[in-house]
């Protein structure tokens, strides 16, 4: 055991109030860091102790040396990333080590191998896990690309084997579209990841996005804490994320648990984890990636289980075992999260800026939010359009989405668009209230959609 005393938190926004929250409720000193245009953050305020970051505000949650120099200087004995930034930075994780700060997460060398969506499918096939055709091997050569996916068979899928956030993603339908897709495909992924290698899988038709949620601790304790269904995208990208699926026949949900834990006990994984997979129309389970830090839709899973996510990593960094049978975790309930962004429906959804001028939250029983916003919160235009999550629970799923509609109804953000309406939408549409969704439910009625 190894007891944290003082935590600095390396990120921001909502994420990085949700961990201060997990700190207090544990007794542990909470510190924040701050870019110049988050001097006002909420979580600045919320946090025991804050530094600044100074000159670029992307740099200020990225540039590590610095961040390390506050935590040592602030005497902090851990170091939590959140998720994105410096989150699966496998250099960063060790160089909290080296200095003697313990990283909230997983151990390196699974963080380099999960940040690597080639070698992870190497990894998990060899651990038994299902994973879908294609390449091991970056794919530099487009006349050979073309070749290997005329061998897998159209459609097939290129992806950036550094990606992330749907980018550097291209579906190929033809083999006359190779070339053009595989150039924009390794274009985009050397513009956003600064490494243009991409891989190719085979393409599933209409799959389902469930992903397991993990928990292990360091003495080989792995236990899973039920699925979420994130088929609700839009290019990619989740929207709304639903415990459990509403739509997942019962074999098909055991047999995810026992791979995903199963696979995680075989790699002696530790801390929390996700793994994702695609299911097609007939159930086959297909693994696609594994994230290695707690996940932005973590919420739903927490109000099914009752188990407080971000205090367990906490615990497991500190050496803690999991006092916990898989037996008595008991799911209960369905959850909804809604993403709610800073971005303009009337213009395709681009982010969005501005001060919230007039500000209605949500409330009553079976409602979470977790927000950094507040009247008078800017808006910075140099992070994700993402200001928080709204949370909604009841015991089944009509219930659940009545309660969606109300609480959607209730948030009054004014002062920029956001997608708000867009999810009102959504809760109001057949399809979704009948559970009846695949990852391209979104992009299709974004077309009725108002
Ligand atoms: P990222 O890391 O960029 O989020 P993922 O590999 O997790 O990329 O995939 C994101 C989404 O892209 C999936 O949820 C799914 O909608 C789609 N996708 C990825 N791989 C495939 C595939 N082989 N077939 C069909 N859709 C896919």
């Amino acid at each position: 055991m190894n007891k944290i005393s003082k935590v600095l938190i390396a990120n921001r926004g909502e994420i990085a109030l949700r961990i201060i929250r997990a700190c207090k409720e544990l007794e542990i000193t909470s510190v924040a860091i701050f870019s110049e245009v988050d001097v006002e953050g909420v979580w600045v305020r919320k946090a025991d102790e804050c530094y600044p970051i100074m000159g670029d505000v992307i740099k200020a949650y990225l540039d590590y040396e610095v961040i390390i120099s506050i935590a040592k200087k602030a005497n902090c004995d851990a170091i939590h990333p959140g998720y994105g930034f410096l989150s699966e930075n496998a250099d960063f994780a060790k160089a909290c080590e080296e200095n003697g700060i313990i990283f909230i997460g997983p151990k390196p060398e699974h963080i380099a191998l999960f940040g690597d969506k080639m070698a992870s499918k190497v990894a998990m096939k060899k651990v038994g896990v299902p994973v879908l055709e294609g390449t091991d091997e970056p794919i530099i050569n487009v006349k050979e690309g073309e070749k290997i996916a005329s061998q897998i068979g159209f459609p097939v899928i290129i992806k950036a084997a550094f990606g992330g956030g749907g980018r550097g993603m291209r579906i190929v339908k033809n083999k006359k579209d190779f070339v053009e897709m595989f150039e924009s495909a390794t274009n985009e992924a050397k513009k956003y990841f600064g490494r243009g290698e991409v891989f190719i899988e085979k393409y599933v038709e209409n799959p389902r996005h469930i992903e397991i949620q993990i928990i292990a601790d360091k003495y080989g304790n792995v236990l899973h804490l039920g699925e979420r269904d994130c088929s609700i995208q839009r290019r990619h990208q989740k929207v709304i994320e639903i415990a459990p699926s509403p739509r997942l026949n019962n074999t098909a949900r055991k047999e995810l648990y026992r791979i995903a834990t199963k696979a995680m006990f075989k790699l002696g994984y530790e801390s929390v984890g996700t793994i994702e997979f695609l299911l097609d129309e007939d159930d086959n389970i297909y693994f696609i990636e594994m994230n290695t830090r707690v996940q932005v839709e973590h919420p739903v899973t927490e109000i099914i289980s009752g188990i407080d996510i971000i205090q367990r990593m906490i615990q497991i960094a500190e050496g803690d075992k999991l006092q916990l049978l898989q037996e008595e975790i008991q799911f209960r309930g369905y959850a909804i999260e809604f993403r709610i962004n800073a971005e303009n429906p009337q213009k395709n959804f681009m982010p969005s800026t501005g001060t919230i001028k007039k500000y209605l939250t949500p409330g009553g029983p079976g409602v979470r939010l977790d927000t950094s916003a507040y009247t008078g919160y800017k808006v910075p235009a140099n992070y994700d359009s993402m200001i928080g999550k709204l949370i909604v629970w009841s015991l089944d799923w009509q219930g659940a989405v009545k309660k969606a509609k109300r609480a959607l109804d209730e948030y009054y953000i004014e002062g920029f668009p956001t997608n708000i309406s867009l999810h009102r939408e959504i809760v109001r549409d057949e399809d979704f209230i009948a559970g009846n969704f695949n990852t391209n439910y979104l992009d299709k009625k974004m077309q009725i959609f108002k």
